[in-house]
């Protein structure tokens, strides 16, 4: 083996045993040690490696999974359909990626996108059964979840049963739970006044409290949940991604006033100019801005890579100045 491939090697091995180390911080222990920008840099860093020495990649890469594994406190519940992660891009050269994908596949000038705001909760999915609540489960890696029920069901925004017409017999509504920031604050003074330890943001706050054992504390925590995809279901949807979800809001499930249907890759760049100007102004926290292709059939025929779909992509804003020092820890917010 040449030396520059074991150099490769070795930094392989470094940066995935750093990645596993941040991930259980902040997925199983809901406490990140680093700040998301600094994960973002050495996932990625990872990333180039093994598109530079594909025969390095291995399938158990961080590059290759998605979040972490769920809590044994919990009961575990397998997703009929895997819950995926997003492919993320930071900035126009790997966006050009994305749309070139687009663009092998249909005209991308008249390609219509659903575009939503990337909100920075946790992913959760919800079973209805003929209308009614039966079950949800929170991500963890993709294939196995904590079973949340009974938390979810605390959440004020979201109905314990579906109103309106032709509700699938069955149907999966995949969507984030999220800290309101005006929620955060207040949570945040009354655990310093009590002498405790506050969350670090209003994401690891959502998550620290959506997995509580005792959903009497989940339920005090102001959790919300907005819908942005439906997983299995058993009926009739509609064949357009802005078309479920206005679909999903007429049944009586919560979803982001944010989210609109554009055409072409223009469309796209004047949604995120205009969301980032009134992020500050907005009731939650997001980190970028989901691009989605919004016709089903072209969806799947664009299908998977091993962790995300390849018909969306996330754009993420750039960090902020901003920081924040929580046990001798900088985070930038
Ligand atoms: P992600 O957050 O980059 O993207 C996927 C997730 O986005 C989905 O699972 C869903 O929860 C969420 N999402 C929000 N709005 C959505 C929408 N409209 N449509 C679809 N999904 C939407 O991916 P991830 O795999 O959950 O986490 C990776 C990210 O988490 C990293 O990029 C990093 O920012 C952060 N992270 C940080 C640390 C740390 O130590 N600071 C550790 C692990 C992960």
């Amino acid at each position: 083996m040449s030396s520059k491939i074991q150099v490769a090697e070795q930094k392989i091995k470094e940066l995935s045993t750093l990645l596993e180390e941040y991930n259980y911080q902040y997925y199983v222990q809901d406490a990140p040690s680093v700040p998301d920008a600094e994960y973002d840099r050495v996932f990625h860093e990872l990333k180039q490696l093994e598109t530079d020495y594909p025969n390095l990649l291995s399938a158990n890469s961080p590059t290759q999974k998605v979040g972490g594994a769920a809590l044994s406190k919990f009961e575990q519940v397998t997703h009929e359909l895997p819950m995926l992660s997003l492919d993320n891009v930071f900035d126009s050269d790997s966006l050009n990626d994305f749309m070139q994908r687009v663009m092998d596949k249909s005209n991308l000038a008249e390609t219509a996108f659903c575009i939503e705001p990337k909100l920075d909760g946790l992913a959760a999915s919800i079973i209805y059964e003929n209308g009614v609540l039966v079950q949800a489960a929170t991500r963890g890696d993709g294939l196995t979840g904590e079973n949340v029920t009974e938390n979810v069901k605390t959440i004020g925004n979201l109905p314990l049963k579906l109103r309106g017409e032709n509700i699938p017999t069955r149907l999966e509504v995949r969507g984030e739970v999220f800290m309101l920031k005006a929620g955060f604050e207040k949570l945040n003074k009354k655990l310093i006044d009590a002498g405790e330890k506050p969350f670090v943001n209003p994401r690891n706050a959502a998550a620290g409290s959506l997995r509580q054992l005792d959903s009497k504390i989940a339920a005090i925590r102001p959790l919300a949940f907005y819908c942005y995809s439906v997983g299995i279901f058993e009926g009739e949807l509609p064949n357009s991604q802005y078309d479920r979800i206005q679909q999903l809001k007429q049944w009586g499930l919560p979803v982001s006033s944010e989210v609109k249907r554009v055409i072409g890759e223009q469309g796209c760049h004047e949604f995120y100019d205009n969301i980032a100007e009134k992020r500050a102004a907005l009731a939650y926290e997001i980190d970028g801005v989901v691009y989605k292709v919004d016709d089903i059939g072209l969806q799947q025929k664009m299908g998977f890579v091993a962790r995300a779909p390849r018909w969306a992509t996330a754009y993420k804003f750039p960090a902020e100045e901003a920081v924040t020092v929580v046990d001798n820890v900088e985070f930038q917010v």
